[in-house]
C-alpha cells in the first residue's frame, strides 16, 4: 500500500513537473495605439462633406482596427503597421463635436479621437484659410484650368512612379485632375502645364527643388515648372514623393507656405509633409469653384 501510494504521489509530481515546464512561458506582446494626429485643436480635427481626415495612428504591432462613432456605428475598418501608418476617414457618422473611438480587432485597446463634424464651421476655416494664402485683394489666383499636363518622366532623377503618387496625393485633396504626359507627347494648344527641369544647383547648395509659376495676369495661373537640384537625388523616395507633392502644391495652390504641419509646411521634416487637412481640402474646392480675379464665394 506504501509503495502504491509512492508510485501515485511520483506520477502526479512527474505530470505537475511536465505541465508547468511545457507551459507557455513566452510574454504575448501588447498592442499600443496613439493617435499623432490630427491634433484635437479646433481646425484640423473639423471635418465634414466632401473631404477626407488623414489620422496617423502609432501602433506596436500590425493589427486589424475599426473606427467607431458614438453611436456605434463603424466608421472605417483597415489594417495598420508600426511604427506609424495613416488611414483616411471620409465617413464621419454623426454631426457635432465627439469622441470617436479606434479600436484593435486583436487585443483588447482602443483610443480616442476628437473630431468635429460640422459643415458651417468648415467652410469658415476654409473661407479663412483661401483668403489668406490664395487670394490678391480678396479675389481668387489660380490655375485657367482644373485639368494639368504633367511630364511624367523627365528629367531621368525623377521616377515615373514618384510623379504618379505625388499627382494622386492631389488628385485625392483639391477638385485638379492631371493627365501624365511622355515628353514627345503633344499637349493642347492652351493647356495649363508642369514641367520638370534638372538643375545641379542654384547658388544656395541646400536648395532642393523649386517651383515656378507662370502668370498669365495677377489671378491667372497658366502652369509652371519645377527645377530639381541635385540634393534631390540624395532623398528617399518617400521623400522624393512629398517633395514633388510640395512644389506641384506651389502651382496649383500658392507660393506661399503654411504652418499647419501639412504638405506645404517646410517646418516640418520632409518625411512628414505629407497631410492636406479637411479645412484646406475645402479651400482649394472653393478657390476652383469661381473663376481667376472673382471674389472668393
Ligand atoms: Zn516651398
Amino acid at each position: 500500500m506504501k509503495r502504491f501510494l509512492f508510485i501515485l504521489i511520483l506520477t502526479v509530481f512527474l505530470f505537475w513537473g511536465c505541465g508547468t515546464g511545457t507551459s507557455p512561458t513566452t510574454p504575448v506582446p501588447n498592442q499600443t495605439l496613439r493617435i499623432v494626429s490630427p491634433p484635437e485643436d479646433g481646425i484640423r480635427n473639423v471635418v465634414g462633406e466632401g473631404v477626407i481626415l488623414q489620422v496617423t495612428i502609432e501602433c506596436s504591432l500590425q493589427d486589424e482596427i475599426n473606427v467607431v462613432d458614438t453611436n456605434g456605428e463603424i466608421l472605417y475598418q483597415g489594417t495598420i503597421r508600426p511604427p506609424e501608418d495613416v488611414i483616411e476617414l471620409k465617413n464621419f457618422g454623426t454631426k457635432g463635436e465627439k469622441e470617436i473611438k479606434i479600436r484593435s480587432l486583436e487585443s483588447p485597446v482602443s483610443t480616442d479621437l476628437r473630431i468635429i463634424n460640422d459643415d458651417k464651421k468648415l467652410l469658415d476655416l476654409a473661407k479663412k484659410f483661401a483668403l489668406e494664402y490664395c487670394c490678391l485683394n480678396g479675389k481668387v489666383v489660380r490655375l485657367r484650368q482644373t485639368t494639368v499636363y504633367i511630364e511624367k518622366s523627365k528629367p531621368p532623377v525623377l521616377s515615373e512612379d514618384v510623379v504618379g503618387k505625388a499627382v494622386s496625393f492631389w488628385e485625392k485633396m483639391s477638385p485638379i485632375k492631371f493627365i501624365l504626359m511622355n515628353s514627345d507627347d503633344e499637349i493642347p494648344l492652351g493647356s495649363c502645364t508642369i514641367s520638370f527641369l534638372n538643375q545641379t544647383d542654384e547658388g544656395n547648395p541646400s536648395a532642393i527643388a523649386r517651383a515656378v509659376r507662370l502668370y498669365a495676369t495677377d489671378y491667372e495661373v497658366n502652369g509652371g515648372f519645377i527645377r530639381l537640384y541635385s540634393p534631390f537625388e540624395t532623398l528617399n523616395y518617400i521623400e522624393k514623393i512629398n517633395v514633388i507633392m510640395h512644389e506641384i502644391g506651389h502651382i496649383i495652390f500658392s507660393e506661399k507656405h503654411t504652418e499647419y504641419g501639412d504638405v506645404m509646411d517646410i517646418s516640418v521634416p520632409i518625411e512628414e509633409q505629407n497631410k492636406w487637412w479637411p479645412f484646406q481640402q475645402k479651400g482649394l474646392q472653393l478657390l476652383y469653384s469661381v473663376g481667376p480675379g472673382e471674389p472668393i464665394p
